[in-house]
């Protein structure tokens, strides 16, 4: 009989193989106080170490093969602006300096201190770049310890397909695995915006995370089954369960091809009702994976990752050279451009304190009214994108319509500045609001009538709706879609976008999750966007949903108290 371990499945998939057991993020760091005589030695011995890292992820990046993601490469950057950073190349020295610790001590007290301004931040995305200040010290502290960083899979490992167990994996580590090597990888940190997660998805790994003390129950070299459909990491199967799961794997290849083969087909339902399926970015260079899979544009472009791990935000230029780079890669689609939805971040905002409840805080539009400098930079590069292709404007976190009006204000002496500098944009260029926060949802008819578009963000919208913080792992099994107040809200906000006759997307995790697409398209919703790995599954789904059909059905499911119950018997979702 196996025994089963459940996880977090971040990336979809079955594999079965070996397992390979690494120690990578296991370090045993002593911690000791030094005689004064050695403490410039000292100092001397840290900043050699951070040389070697850097000259070893130097080396990495190099040998990044060409095929890999865009990511890899721009997480190893990450990582090396990092390690010359002043946080990590000075401040440890001025720690062993002040309490004479050795170097790994010095360190790991600097590492706790920037964890903790991280965990501190309400984007869930900057929360997550925690993962870097480990990765970058776990490498340090190697260097440090002198122990060995080669890769995880041994030359004579490298023929035969392994599953990785590991405590976290870094980018640098994702890159020294031979991935058609790699059948799956389970970490015992990490969460689905880990670092583990976005590239186990973009190389199209099976991937498990968050399964606490993996590595005591699996032997090295024991055959493990990985079901990343359902969370569950299989151990001493028997042939029984063997057999089972490998039909399975082989049913899923078949699955995958048939859904790549909708790649050029026309979103259109039974009905002939016409959807775009966008899709959510975070870089530029995500575009390449949208295409990959017919994308009909861009729904949600999270700009934020252009601002983080730097000191300074980047000028107008800068913004406006990199929405051009993604409307060239667009190549006529449409491209939405949210501005910043950053929260309180001392690097960015000089004097902006920590809050006690980032997710209630200063964050995205709140941040950049006061700092309308921030703000309006943002908006003219937006604007002067705007004449070189269909740009849409979105602003995330409105709450109340006086803030918007404030957001258009900006945006009306952004346009009045370039029209005096005699600067193109479009002024005809969509602007729309996330709706996000319940008190937007219930008057979203006043942000519609103002308004060319609206966006549902159904992350935070359930966040706030449900009072369930999205990062907080033991309340997760309360994030429902089909709590009866999540879907009326959603709802409200639909019609009120037909009422005003503007169009309404949806661009939180709901709208890439195919078990909803029939529910959402019987409430009216005709503009879905989601991560690109979605997209296939949800235009499967759609093609073969007849609209009216269901519609007659909505009503029944609004007025129920137990709408999931009540949506299954309806046939309003679908189980898997
Ligand atoms: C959302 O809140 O649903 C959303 C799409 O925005 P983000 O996940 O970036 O907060
Ligand atoms: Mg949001």
């Amino acid at each position: 009989m196996p025994i089963a371990l459940s996880g977090i499945a971040v990336s979809k998939g079955i594999a079965i193989g070996k397992a390979r057991v690494s120690q990578h993020g296991q370090l045993d760091i002593v911690e000791y106080v030094l005689p004064s005589e050695y403490i410039e030695d000292e100092v001397a011995r840290f900043k050699h170490a951070i040389e070697t890292a850097c000259g070893q992820l130097r080396i990495i990046r190099q040998q990044v093969p060409e095929h890999a993601p865009a990511e890899v490469v721009s997480f190893i950057d990450t990582h090396l602006l990092m390690l010359q950073d002043e946080a990590l190349s000075s401040a440890p020295a001025e720690l062993i300096r002040q309490r004479r610790c050795n170097a790994e001590w010095a360190l790991k007290l600097q590492q706790d201190a920037l964890v903790q301004v991280f965990d501190a931040m309400e984007d869930p995305y900057l929360r997550t770049r925690r993962d870097d200040v480990e990765h970058v010290v776990r490498r340090v502290q190697q260097v440090l310890l002198r122990e060995e960083t080669q890769g995880i899979l041994h030359e004579s490992e490298r023929d035969e397909q392994r599953i990785i167990l590991a405590v976290d994996l870094a980018p640098s580590d994702m890159v020294q695995l031979n991935h058609r090597n790699v059948a799956a990888i389970i970490t015992e940190r990490g969460g689905p915006l880990s670092h583990t997660a976005i590239l186990a998805r973009s190389l199209g790994i099976p991937a498990l995370v968050g399964v606490p003390n993996v590595h005591q129950y699996v032997a090295e070299d024991e055959t493990i089954i990985l079901d990343a459909n359902n969370g569950a990491l299989l151990l001493s199967p028997d042939e029984a369960t063997l057999k089972h799961y490998r039909a399975r794997q082989r049913a899923a290849t078949v699955a995958r091809r048939e859904l790549f083969k909708l790649k050029d087909k026309g979103a259109k339902t039974l009905d002939g009702t016409r959807v775009s399926l966008h899709a959510n970015i975070e870089l530029s260079d995500d575009i390449t994976a949208t295409k990959r899979v017919g994308a009909t544009g861009v729904g949600l472009y999270r700009t934020e990752f252009l601002f983080m791990n730097r000191e300074s935000p980047p000028d107008e230029q800068e913004q406006y050279q990199t929405y051009l780079n993604a409307i060239k890669r667009l190549k006529g689609l449409p491209l939405t451009i949210r501005t910043l939805d950053l929260g309180a971040d001392k690097e960015i905002v000089p004097g902006a304190t920590a809050c006690t409840n980032p997710a209630l805080g200063l964050r995205a539009i709140r941040l950049c009214l006061k700092e309308p400098q921030l703000f309006l930079t943002q908006l003219r590069a937006i604007l002067r994108a705007s004449s070189k292709g269909k740009v849409r404007l979105l602003i995330p976190m409105l709450t109340s319509v006086q803030e918007l009006t404030q957001a258009l204000a900006l945006l009306n002496q952004a346009r009045g500045e370039l029209r005096r500098e005699k600067k193109s944009f479009d002024p005809k260029m969509a602007v729309g609001a996330m709706i996000e926060v319940p008190a937007a949802a219930i008057c979203a008819d006043l942000f519609a009538e103002r308004l060319d578009f609206l966006s549902i963000g159904t992350n935070d919208l359930m966040q706030y709706t449900l009072a369930t913080d999205r990062l907080d792992e033991s309340v997760n099994h309360l994030f429902d879609p089909l709590n009866p107040g999540v879907l009326r809200l959603i709802h409200g906000i639909i019609k009120a976008g037909h009422k005003a006759k503007i169009p309404v997307s949806m661009c939180g995790e709901m709208a890439g999750d195919s078990r909803y697409t029939r529910l959402l398209l019987a409430m009216g919703l005709r503009e879905f966007s989601m991560p690109p790995s979605s997209i296939l599954e949800v235009k499967q789904a759609l093609l073969g949903t007849d609209i009216s059909k269901l519609q007659r059905k909505l009503p029944k499911l609004m007025a129920s108290a137990t709408p999931s119950t009540t949506a299954i018997e309806l046939g309003l979702i679908s189980l898997q």
